[in-house]
């Protein structure tokens, strides 16, 4: 069920393993996909799902997009049909080992970073999940010796027999709780399954200060080897920071790195390179390939990256910043006043986090939605001066105003894309040829 780029992959992937494959998605599929389906001789259809015969399935493989409160899925789980995930699916066929990473935020940046890092060593290494490209189809039609695999929560929700090599969890924060009964406890339980199955000779990194990962690491059952990672140091972290250098302990062949050496800038970001460094170096990678492409990774787009400057004032783009945890690391490393656009859909949001960092580094807010009135009935007691529009070439416009030489002006919504904005790289684009167009 569902014709993207996870679905598709599924279903090519059970046609090679020779299984009778039927693919539904409620909405269009894109031409690629159809093509895709067509050159494997998959049935397929659109804009509808064919009840009756979903229902007689033995399995169903679930895009991730669709929630488990859809009715279809509510009949299936009454049959008894097993619905899984196409990662668990393809794991069934893969002999490649997996770096699987996980988190409310910092994935991507992660997940590319550790990719880049095994790549430079010269790892015969796949990218998969949610980056953009299935593991299935992948699976059945390449032959990688490993994969790192960026996993969201609702891929993980319907993972059982799946197991990482290695496991990543970079945090755990309040998101997506509209898919989660509003409970935030359902989306911990839901990341940590990123633990599944592990034996001694695979390995679990994780923050360790975060607090919510510390009060689940008691109920963890399964026996990868732990290594945590924290800015403090201490007994047992196997990387952290001392003497302005990013360190991993001496079982993780000791490399040293000076902060300013690495190319991802803002604490979020030195989370992410322990993590990533831990993985490599898990895999057996040398030093100087960590060293190396820890100092060279380009970052990724639409992760705080710098648009242009106009007039003195530098646009800033983070439309990747869907929740309010990954805005509150964007304000954190703000060093200018700050012009603060945000807004969306709000996924339950509590704006509370952010409060102390925009009551200090933020100039003006421009809130941009079809409903502003939550985020104005929070932010107008501040008497931060604001205003509300339901554009972005308005939002880019009223920023400008409130910005004078030498500020910033940063997109980092808190919220999902609205209207027309299929998803964050939309809103990143349209932000961008905004301020082009100032
Ligand atoms: P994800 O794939 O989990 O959504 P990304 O790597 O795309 O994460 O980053 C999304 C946003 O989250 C970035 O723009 C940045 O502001 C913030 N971010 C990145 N890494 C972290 C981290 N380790 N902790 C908190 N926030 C982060």
């Amino acid at each position: 069920m569902g014709g993207g780029e996870s679905g598709s992959g599924a279903a090519v992937l059970a046609k090679v393993k020779g299984f009778k494959v039927f693919l539904s998605d409620r909405g269009p599929i894109k031409d690629k996909y159809k093509k895709l389906l067509d050159q494997y001789g998959i049935e397929w259809e659109e804009n509808t799902h064919s009840e009756e015969r979903i229902l007689k399935a033995d399995e169903v493989v679930k895009s991730p997009g669709i929630p488990e409160k859809a009715p279809l899925i509510q009949k299936l789980h009454a049959l008894g049909t097993p619905v899984i995930s196409e990662i668990e699916f393809a794991g069934r066929y893969n002999t490649a080992k997996t770096v699987c990473i996980t988190g409310s935020n910092g994935k991507t940046t992660t997940t590319l970073l550790t990719y880049h890092i095994l790549q430079k060593a010269g790892l015969n290494v796949g990218l998969a999940g949610n980056v953009g490209k299935s593991f299935a189809l992948q699976v059945a039609t390449e032959h990688f010796d490993y994969y790192v695999i960026e996993l969201s929560s609702f891929q993980l929700d319907n993972m059982y027999d799946f197991k990482a090599d290695i496991a990543v969890l970079l945090n755990i924060t309040p998101d997506h709780l509209d898919r989660y009964e509003y409970q935030f406890q359902n989306y911990i339980n839901s990341k940590m399954r990123i633990t599944r199955n592990q034996t001694k000779d695979d390995v679990f990194i994780y923050w360790n200060d975060d607090e919510n990962i510390r009060k689940e690491l008691s109920k963890i059952t399964s026996q990868g080897q732990r290594k945590p990672f924290s800015l403090q140091g201490g007994e047992g972290i196997h990387a952290s920071v001392a003497n302005d250098k990013l360190q991993l302990s001496a079982e993780d062949g000791g490399l040293q790195m000076p902060l300013n050496e690495l190319s991802l800038k803002g604490q979020h970001n030195l989370y992410n390179s322990m993590a990533a460094a831990l993985s490599a170096c898990s895999l057996q990678v040398q030093n100087d390939y960590i060293r190396r492409s820890l100092s060279d990774f380009a970052g990724v787009e639409h992760r705080l990256e710098p648009v242009a400057r106009v007039r003195g004032v530098l646009f800033v783009n983070d439309s990747k910043a869907t929740n309010v945890n990954s805005c509150w690391y964007a304000l954190e490393s703000m060093t200018a006043p700050t012009v603060l656009i945000l807004g969306g859909t709000d996924k339950g949001n509590d704006y509370n986090e952010i409060k102390p960092l925009v009551q200090q580094k933020v100039k003006a807010l421009v809130f941009m939605g079809k409903d502003n009135s939550k985020l104005e009935r929070f932010f107008a007691p501040m008497n931060i001066p604001y205003v509300s529009v339901d554009s972005m070439d308005a939002a880019v416009e009223e920023a400008y105003h409130f910005a004078s030489e030498g500020d910033t002006v940063l997109l980092s919504p808190c919220c999902a894309s609205f209207d027309l904005f299929k998803n964050y790289e939309n809103w990143g684009e349209l932000f961008k040829r905004c301020v082009k167009e100032l």
